[in-house]
């Protein structure tokens, strides 16, 4: 089985503050032995000589003896702090031993000794150590010394103490973190595998097809946030074209129906005799078929706008050429209608799709032309602008009311629908126009007042190199 984040990074926590107590307690460990041995043996030589120091003045050169009680005592204090003293005169008569005054207490003490240390180093090899040293008074030689102790050093019951409070704070320091690990971890992973687990959830609702699912988690780590963003973002897109592809079908549907209620209820009575088939009506409903192709037609047109984005057949040409000669093709429809039809233009290179651009600029012209009473005026211009080419037609039309402008780009929308549908418009012309522009880099864009007229723009990105 597979570990949870929560238990990974608890674990990852509690093992980091582990392993640092561990090498605080190794670092501190080593740094005693080294410094407190030294330190310890330093004092053990201290002590010697002052010792030393304290017997030589027991030495009266004038009698020539020794003032044996002093001895004892200088003796017995160094007995007591772990040291076995025996001073002997300059004939080699013993002037005063522990290990006569007192055995017992001599073994004792290094039993003592050997076991503080056996404590703390179970592996030390220590034992008795016995350092000579020659008496002096002045340049002459009054006699001889000897210091035994357990060596090469020895920890008093103290020094055991401090070390063994030193270990037990490293000890409690460590459970302690340990402790707050565990806390923080817990903390931490609680706040990361949160959002992720909502994630994970959202992402397999997401797969379910239930597009509606959000995660409104905020995290203040960068990663995760970028992680709930993306899965919403997916959510939100998945979501957008699911409800597109059910309002196409929708939309498809309810434009088609129209059309062939009609063309089914006249064929019917023409079948069934109430009608008699003549060319009028035949024509009637041939019309209502060729409405019918041509919206299918429109509607693969936009299929093909909105889905082959890299299947545009690119060439370098002049916008304001192109746009001149497609003007020209409609010179006699504006003429029959009564509406001028002018045309002001600037060299323009850009490098796109001839055919589709040509189409654009049909459909904007026929709609002018559609929506321009008659006596009005349409224009056309082409601008060369910076970093892109500035197509506009704009017409003294009808106008298109406000409350309808957000939506012309919408797929079968009709800001007058009983109008348009005699007009023939499928409502999907405008569609293409954008999605054709947008495969193009570019951008359409539209203002109108009603009943002065509208003004379309398309901003073509230009040929590679040109300023
Ligand atoms: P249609 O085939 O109906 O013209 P379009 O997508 O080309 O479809 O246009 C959508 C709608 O936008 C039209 O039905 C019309 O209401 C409005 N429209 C487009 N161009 C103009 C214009 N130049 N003047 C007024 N209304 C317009």
């Amino acid at each position: 089985m597979k570990a949870g984040l929560r238990t990974k990074l608890t674990f990852s926590y509690a093992l980091v503050a582990l392993m640092l107590i561990a090498v605080i307690s190794i670092c501190v460990n080593a740094l005693f032995n080294i410094q407190f041995k030294n330190y310890v043996m330093n004092q053990q030589k201290q002590a010697n000589q002052n010792i030393i120091n304290l017997v030589e003045k027991q030495y009266d050169a004038k009698t020539q003896t020794w003032n044996i009680s002093a001895v004892e005592n200088i003796g017995m204090s160094a007995l007591e702090q772990g040291m076995i003293v025996k001073v002997k005169d300059y004939s080699g008569g013993t002037v005063w031993d522990a290990t006569v005054h007192n055995n017992g207490l001599c073994a004792q003490m290094l039993r003592q000794m050997a076991q503080n240390m056996k404590s703390q180093y179970p592996n030390f090899k220590g034992g008795y150590v016995q350092k000579s040293y020659t008496l002096m008074v002045g340049f002459k030689q009054i006699g001889e010394a000897e210091i035994g102790y357990y060596g090469p050093f020895y920890f008093t019951n103290s020094d055991i103490s401090f070390l063994q409070k030193i270990n037990m704070i490293l000890a409690l320091t460590g459970l302690v973190s340990l402790i707050m690990a565990i806390l923080l971890g817990t903390y931490m992973s609680l706040r990361i595998s949160r959002p992720v687990s909502k994630a994970v959830r959202a992402a397999s609702e997401i797969s379910k097809g239930n597009y509606e699912q959000r995660i409104d988690e905020k995290s203040n780590t960068r990663e995760i946030n970028d992680l709930t963003d993306s899965v919403n973002t997916l959510a939100q897109t998945l979501e957008k074209q699911e409800n597109l592809r059910k309002q196409m079908a929708s939309d498809v549907a309810h434009e088609l129906r129209t059309p062939l209620a009609n063309l089914q209820s006249s064929l019917e009575a023409m079948i069934d005799g109430v009608w008699e088939p003549n060319s009028e009506r035949l024509t009637s409903c041939h019309e209502e078929i060729l409405r019918i192709n041509r919206m299918v037609g429109d509607l693969e047109k936009l299929e093909r706008a909105e889905a082959e984005t890299e299947a545009l057949s690119l060439s370098d040409f002049d916008l304001s050429e192109l746009v001149r000669h497609i003007i020209h093709s409609f010179e006699t429809d504006y003429y029959k209608k009564g509406i001028s039809l002018d045309f002001y233009g600037e060299t323009a290179p850009v490098r796109a799709d001839r055919d589709k651009i040509s189409q654009v600029l049909v459909n904007l012209l026929s709609n002018a032309l559609k929506y321009t009473p008659e006596g009005g005026s349409v224009r056309a211009q082409v601008k060369n602008l910076r970093t892109v080419a500035e197509i506009t037609v704009a017409d003294t039309g009808q106008g298109i009311p406000p409350e309808d402008l957000p939506n012309i780009f919408e797929r079968f929308y009709r800001a007058d629908k009983s109008r348009n549908r005699l007009t023939g418009g499928s409502g999907l012309g405008l569609t293409i126009a954008k999605a054709t522009i947008e495969a193009h880099k570019g951008r359409i864009s539209v203002s109108s007042e009603l009943n002065k007229g509208t003004v379309f723009s398309v901003f073509l990105p230009k040929k590679h190199g040109q300023a």
